[in-house]
């Protein structure tokens, strides 16, 4: 007897748009089979181009990389603190660590479920009552949703505190007419096989200080110094991007508004769609925010609602994801210091993420849809 399968519907799943493989190719038919190269330099521009603001940009092995490099670009050793959004995936978090610092978890606001400005600015004075002065902030554009950006830029100000813009999901997305990644002192991008574009795997760091960006890729090309020989005063890292993947990248960056347009469609279908269904809430883009909706994220009433919803899913051969799980939750950071309110505990416990790759059509849509549907009745 044969056995019908369901077709599988993936969270987040690659979309190439065509014209990646003719950079690809071109990588090879140079033989720029390297890292580095002229597909990583037309990659870097695209993404100038696209974000502004003066923007200069270094491509990286990934987007982890680029938050190592961020934190070390600020001085961050061994003993200092880093402030960090708790409501994140760990690799905003872990880098802190690689350089023996410890991360300070804040929770996070409602609105639009980023770093809590007031709950930021409780941390930043008690680590000041406390002697310790954080050595940065780090701030999440969650699920493609931009963070309060001027109250968080204001605290950043007034405590002489630097801002890390952790834009990993939030290529696209805006804030008062201005591109995410173009905010913090420096601003990281992912290209991660998940992400809205993809290299397979890649990152990339921002910032519009030309010399930052120098001193970056000097330390991702293993710090050498300028001699015939191989001569190293500083402690570098590999981490530049390979010419084969940006040429992926170069393909991608052309069908990138393409992607959020999709991605934004897939959101508004869900709405709609669940409209009728009062327990399933949406969260909307506050006044000025343009949000490249890289994740459709619903909340339930409940844990058990929301189990229910993730398992009859499943059982449909379809992948959907609770929220992330915040980091003072997490047993690798457990005991260490946070400030807490109990908003991301409560989004981790009944929110999901539902497919929401851009190559989605309207059938898988509505079947994802029916699901839920068919279990509310
Ligand atoms: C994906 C992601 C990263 C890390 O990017 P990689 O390219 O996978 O190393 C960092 N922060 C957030 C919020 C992410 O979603």
């Amino acid at each position: 007897m044969e056995i019908a399968v369901l077709k599988k519907i993936w969270l987040s799943p690659p979309h190439m748009g065509g014209n990646e493989e003719v950079y690809v190719k071109e990588a090879f038919d140079t033989n720029w089979i390297a890292p580095l190269g002229p597909n990583v330099q037309n990659f870097e521009r695209a993404i100038e181009d696209y974000i502004k603001n003066d923007i200069h940009t270094a491509c990286l092995s990934s987007g982890t990389a680029a938050i190592h490099l961020a934190l070390e670009l600020l001085g961050v050793s061994q003993g200092d603190e880093v402030i960090c959004q708790s409501f994140t995936f760990a690799a905003s978090a872990n880098p802190i660590t690689y350089l023996g610092a410890s991360p300070v978890f804040v929770d996070s606001e409602r609105e639009t479920w980023n770093i809590s400005p007031d709950l930021l600015e409780e941390a930043i004075k008690d680590r000041l009552a406390k002697g310790k002065k954080p050595k940065a902030i780090i701030a999440v554009h969650l699920y493609g949703m931009p963070y309060k950006v001027n109250e968080i830029r204001a605290i950043s100000e007034k405590y002489d505190i630097p801002v890390i813009e952790d834009s990993a999901e939030a290529l696209g997305s805006i804030y008062n007419g201005q591109k995410c990644g173009s905010f913090g002192e420096l601003a990281i991008l992912s290209f991660n096989g998940n992400k809205i574009i993809t290299t397979s795997g890649g990152g990339a760091l921002l910032t519009r200080d030309e010399s930052l960006k120098e001193r970056a890729i000097f330390l991702a090309t293993q710090a050498r110094d300028n001699a015939p020989h191989y001569q190293h005063s500083n402690i570098g890292y590999n981490y530049r991007m390979s010419n084969v993947l940006a040429g992926i990248g170069r393909g991608q960056m052309e069908v990138l508004p393409k992607r959020v347009l999709a991605r934004r469609n897939n959101f508004s279908f869900y709405k709609e769609n669940l409209a009728g269904i009062s327990e399933i809430e949406f969260i909307d883009e506050p006044k000025g925010s343009y949000s490249n909706r890289w994740l459709t994220c619903i909340l339930t009433p409940s844990f058990e609602f929301r189990e229910r919803i993730r398992i009859a899913l499943e059982e449909e051969n379809i992948e959907s994801r609770p929220l992330w799980k915040p980091m003072h939750l997490q047993p690798i950071f457990e005991g260490g210091t946070h400030y807490a309110n109990g908003v991301s505990e409560d989004l981790f416990n009944r929110g999901l993420c539902l497919p929401s790759g851009s190559s989605m059509i309207q059938e898988d849509l509505e079947r994802i849809c029916d699901i839920i549907k068919n279990l509310h009745k």
